[in-house]
């Protein structure tokens, strides 16, 4: 039995990791994708002491100084189901165990476990949308901004995803539509001016598209392409907007699946609710990162960091009682 499970491979699970080889827990640190969200940025421009580093660049190096502990046993797999062990909380309240059951039907256990599961891209929900996904709707500008070289775009939301993403794809776009529902961007202002910088950025508030039009090609195969969106409201004299891509980036709703599944309560706004130790409302299961409420909801690299590191110190304390 393990001393630790985490769940997740994102800048919370590697951090938490590193940590937990430190106080010399056995870890397990298990997820299906490597990276993360963190693999999605571009230019990650505030992590402490690196002035210029990518997104994969600093999952990587986390990736590896997480790895290189015999304490800490790598599994990249999915989690499928995750059970308590013991049942209900004994007297003490030190009662505690779980088992985590992977894709493969295999199983491991550990005294303690923290979900480091981070989020899941929100959809629009908009007729097209699911049938043009991979055609030309995506949801990373960052990933997938080379594909549309030379081509006519609209990005989608307000955010720092949006505003990041739109003025990467910009880079390379011939034009970009920035389509917002409000007309004041909730993203840094740096990203903001980044943006407004750009001579082929066109931007569009206080619209919603209410369809994505293309040809949908056959179910399966990546034929078929994107031709358009359909506004709410007309801009510029039509509703209707000619471009070759879509991205999708309206935020993100927190992984809480696997952490619901053995009684995690939620917070007000859906994450995972956590203590000051970062323990959620299960004996020994903690939380760190997008997924948890620990930080005031602000999703950032050094948040998903300082979270790993605080829910292991919680880890080690709650060990040793
Ligand atoms: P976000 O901050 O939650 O913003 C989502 C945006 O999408 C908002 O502008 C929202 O509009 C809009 N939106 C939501 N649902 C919509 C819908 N159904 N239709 C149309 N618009 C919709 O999400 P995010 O930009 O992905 O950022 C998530 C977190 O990651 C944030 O904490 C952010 O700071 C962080 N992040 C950081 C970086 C970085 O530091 N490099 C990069 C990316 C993300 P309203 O404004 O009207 O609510």
């Amino acid at each position: 039995m393990f001393d630790t499970a985490i769940i997740g491979l994102g800048a919370a699970g590697y951090t938490a990791a590193i940590y937990s080889a430190r106080y010399k827990l056995t870890t397990l640190l298990v997820g299906e994708e490597e990276g993360g969200m963190g693999n999605t940025a571009a230019e990650v421009g505030n992590w402490p002491g690196d002035i210029d580093v990518t997104g994969p660049e600093l999952m990587e190096r986390m990736k590896k100084h997480a790895t290189s502990f015999a304490e800490v046993t790598l599994k990249q797999t999915r989690v499928t189901k995750v059970e308590r062990l013991g049942g209900k909380e004994s007297k003490e309240g030190k009662e505690s165990g779980f088992r985590l059951t992977f894709s493969d039907g295999k199983t491991d256990e550990a005294k303690t476990i923290i979900f480091a599961t981070g989020s899941n891209k929100r959809h629009l929900n908009v007729p097209g949308e699911k049938e043009l996904a991979g055609k030309g709707v995506s949801y990373c500008a960052t990933c997938d901004a080379f594909f549309f070289k030379g081509k006519t775009v609209a990005v989608v939301g307000g955010g720092d995803s949006a505003v990041e993403g739109a003025a990467i794809v910009a880079q390379v776009a011939k034009q970009v539509y920035l389509i917002h529902r409000r007309n004041e961007y909730r993203a840094e202002p740096y990203w903001v001016q980044k943006l407004q910088e750009k001579t082929n950025v066109t931007f569009v508030f206080e619209r919603q598209v209410k369809a994505i039009t293309g040809d949908h090609g056959s179910t399966g195969l990546t034929t078929g392409k994107v031709t358009g969106i359909t506004l709410d409201k007309s801009f510029e004299g039509s509703d209707q907007l000619a471009v070759d891509g879509v991205f999708i980036e309206i935020g993100a709703t927190p992984a809480v699946e696997l952490a619901e599944s053995i009684g995690c309560a939620l917070d007000e706004r859906g994450h995972l609710k956590v203590d000051a130790s970062l323990q959620t409302t299960i004996t020994g299961a903690f939380a760190a990162g997008d997924v948890s409420g620990g930080s005031n909801h602000f999703a950032q690299f050094v948040t998903a960091a300082g979270e790993g590191a605080v829910a292991v110190s919680g880890v080690f304390g709650f060990l040793q009682k």
